[in-house]
Parts: C-alpha cells; structure tokens; sequence
C-alpha cells in the first residue's frame, strides 16, 4: 500500500464513516482538480458527481476564484470581525443582502452551515427571551421528519434524521416534529404550541441529507403564512440548497418567500474554503439593540468568522455567477438531466428517482443494510470514472453547476451501469441474468 494510504489507515479517522469498512478498502487519494473533473494520485480522473459534497459550483481552480484568492493572500490570510472589521466581509455582505430575498439586511459570519444554524437557532431563541412579557415563553422549536441542519448539538437537536441524530437524544434540547410537506399539521401544531415556539426551521423545498426528499409545490408559503398567523419566526436552512442548486438562487425564490433568517454555507465560497453566513432582518437585529450593560448583545462568535480569504473566494464566486451567466446556462442542463432521469426511473433496479433542479436521490428501494448496496454503486461508478456518494441506498448525483451536457450526460449513464452492475453482484448466482426488481420488496428479500 502506499504512503498516503496506510498514514490514513494508520492516523485518520473519516466524517459519517464506519472505519472498519474503511480500513479494508485502499483508499482513493485526490491530488488534484480541474473543472468539474476530479484527479487521483495514480492519475486517474473522474467527474465530481458529488461537487465535493455538494459545495463546488463553478469547477476546480476557477482561474478568477483562485485569483481573487491570490489576491486577498497578497495583503492579509486572517484577521479578525471582534473588533476589527476588513473589505471582503463588508462587501460580501453588501452583496449577499443584494441576492438574498426581501428584509434579510445583516449578515452573520461562521465557517460551517452547522454553525450557521446553531446561530440562526440561538438568535431566534435570544431574539423572544429579549421581548420580554408573553414572548419570552417561546423556548421551543419545530423541525421537519427527515430534517438535517448539522452535527454540532444544536443543529442535531433540530434534526429528524434517526440514523444520525437518534444516539444523542438525551443530551438533546427538546423540539417537536412535523411531516414535511403536511401543512395541516404544522397548523395543528403551531395551534397547539404556538405561543411557545420561537421558530420553525425547514430545508426549503428538497430535504437534503434526509435522502433528497421533495416537498409539494406551494408548502414552502403555507409554512411561511402559517408561521406569521402564529408570529413565529422561519429558519431557511439554504446550506445546501443556495447559489443555484435548484435552478434559482435561492430555493425560497421559486415560492416567493422570505424566511426571518438564512442560513448559507456549502456553495458560498465555491466550495473552496469552510465560510457560512446567517442572514436576518432588521427586526430581528433590532431586537439586540441596547445599552452594553443589558446584555443585548449576541454572545457568539468564531475564531475564523469572516475569514478574509474566504470571503475573498466567495464574492469572486458571485462575480462568477454574473460573468457565466451561471443560472441562465444551468436551465438546459437541468431539462437534459430530467429526460436522462426518466430513463434510469425505468430500470427495474429502482424503486425512485426524487430531482429538483440539480439535486437528485435514486432510490433503490429496501434492500438488506448488509449488503452495502448505495456503496456497491460508488465503488461501480468509481471503476467506470465518476464520483458519486450514496445516502444509504439513495444514491445521490449532485454535480457543479458548471458541467457541461457532455459529462453530465456521460455521469447518468454511469451511474445506470453501476446501479445495473452493484445489483446484480448481489443477486445469488442462480438469480442472475432475471429481471433485477430491485425496488420491490421481493427483489430486496432475493437479495438478501
Ligand atoms: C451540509 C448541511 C449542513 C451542515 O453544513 P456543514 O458545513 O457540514 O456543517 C446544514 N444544513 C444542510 C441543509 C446541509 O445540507
């Protein structure tokens, strides 16, 4: 094995990974980027079907990105926002307010969409503690089944994932829970508990890490019609929706609402380095407004929050989007990917196929966890030149905005192959070459 490879075996200890799995398998070690194309060590080259996580938006090494990197280098890599200020973080701001939709004028940095969460959480929940009175009751929060805002405690308090979140319920704030896309029972609720809840936190429109789950056209705005009957803030988890990935800018824009606060991450620097913002409007702003020794204050902030650099990369990456036209050039693609997913919906190996713009979940229905069928497709598609990542046996294509139909069309197809291929390994000899049904419970039990 080489030197990379038994150091990690040896040293690391990989995110959402069980090692032991891990350690069995030789590792794939990147060395390098270039466009939406990823480059291993032994030079082999595959296409970043995952956006390195769903955070690379205009390609590796962006010539611009990685000037304007360059650049900001040239004077200053950190300097701090406690008690000092810089250029990159005030424009940026000045221009995520531009984009960002109605009444979101002040931004809040981090470097990670967890803390851009588990601010906008602790904001909302200072925000009614600070009103005083009757508000100050509004201790609580309500989140989405299947929802996912991060891994640091608070954004895990909110999740509804079981999987990730379950083991740590009793360190957990407590919080209630509602089916996405149900508005009905979200009125329900906010009827019963709405005088004690201090916001409703949602992925908007497509459930991420929950599988890339969609919600019905329309319950984005009864959620955020249902929140003002109850005066209860709304938290926009955009971390892995934003700068494009459902066609717009943001998901919010395609219902036309505007959230109490934002939380951006993942896509905002170009993926390049770790930056997240927490937007908020003036009214909550306002609510923070006093005299030092009231302690108004928000008392939270991060070594690293609005990192120069980064702030660098992402306003060069906004410079990009307009450049590009990125959105405008993204519409094709998304309408070529959606007749090549009517294709792969068809194969008998899967169950379904969930997309919303560039985000989309096939599903391959209820298979043995054993039998590791998500990761029988990413070692597939690996083999054929492409990166893909399941979420169990989801598995998730997730590409740059800026591929070209050309790999876009040639990612799809490798993935069909290495669905057909990962099933059929794990069909008993004798079953082989029988119409796979891997959706269906009955393909699922011939399988187990
Ligand atoms: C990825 C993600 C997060 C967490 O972001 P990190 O940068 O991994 O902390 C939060 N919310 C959503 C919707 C995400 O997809």
């Amino acid at each position: 094995m080489d030197r990379i490879a038994e150091l990690d075996h040896r040293h690391l200890w990989h995110p959402f990974t069980q090692q032991r799995g891990w350690e069995r398998e030789a590792p794939l070690v990147i060395e390098r980027g270039q466009g939406t194309d990823l480059i291993a060590a032994d030079g082999g080259r595959y296409i970043d079907g995952t956006s390195s996580l769903w955070c690379n938006v205009h390609g590796h090494r962006h010539p611009a990105i990685d000037a304007a990197i360059r650049d900001q280098l040239g004077r200053i890599a950190h300097s701090t926002m406690l008690g000092l200020t810089h250029e990159p973080a005030a424009d940026l701001a000045a221009r995520l307010v531009a984009i960002a939709p109605d009444g979101l004028s002040r931004v809040f940095y981090s470097d990670a969409g967890s803390t851009a969460t588990e601010i906008a959480l602790k904001m909302a929940f200072q925000y009614w503690r600070q009103r005083g009175g009757q508000h100050a009751r509004r201790t609580s929060f309500v989140g989405l089944a299947g929802g996912y805002h991060g891994d640091t405690i608070g954004a895990v308090s909110v999740g509804g994932i079981d999987l990730f979140h379950g083991a740590y319920e009793p360190l957990l704030f407590a919080k209630r829970t509602v089916a996405p896309g149900d508005a009905d029972a979200l009125a329900g609720l906010l009827d019963r508990h709405g005088e004690e809840t201090a916001a409703v936190i949602v992925e908007p429109l497509v459930q991420g890490a929950g599988g890339i789950l969609i919600q019905p056209p329309g319950y984005l705005r009864r959620v955020r019609e249902l929140c003002d009957e109850h005066d209860v803030l709304l938290i926009c988890d955009e971390v892995a929706t934003g700068f494009g990935r459902t066609g717009t800018m943001f998901a919010c824009e395609l219902e036309g609402v505007a959230p109490d606060l934002l939380c951006l991450g993942k896509g905002l620097t170009n993926g390049y380095l770790p930056l997240a913002a927490t937007l908020a409007t003036e009214r909550l702003y306002d609510g923070f407004l006093g005299e030092p020794e009231e302690h108004r204050t928000f008392f939270h902030g991060h070594t690293f929050t609005g990192n120069p650099l980064a702030c660098a990369a992402a306003i060069a990456s906004l410079d990009v989007f307009e450049r590009e036209r990125t959105l405008e050039r993204l519409r094709p693609k998304i309408s070529r990917l959606a007749e090549l997913l009517a294709d792969i919906a068809a194969m008998d190996e899967v169950a379904e196929v969930r997309t919303l713009g560039f985000m989309t979940g096939i599903d391959l229905g209820e298979h043995d966890p054993a039998l590791r069928l998500g990761h029988r497709v990413t070692l597939e598609a690996r083999r054929r030149g492409a990166i893909v990542r399941p979420l169990g046996d989801t598995v998730v294509l997730m590409p740059p905005l800026a591929i070209s139909i050309r790999d876009l069309e040639r990612l799809v197809a490798i993935t069909a192959a290495s669905i057909g291929a990962a099933v059929a390994a794990t069909r008993p000899a004798g079953l082989r070459g029988l119409p796979a049904g891997g959706g269906r419970p009955a393909a699922g039990r011939a399988a187990a």
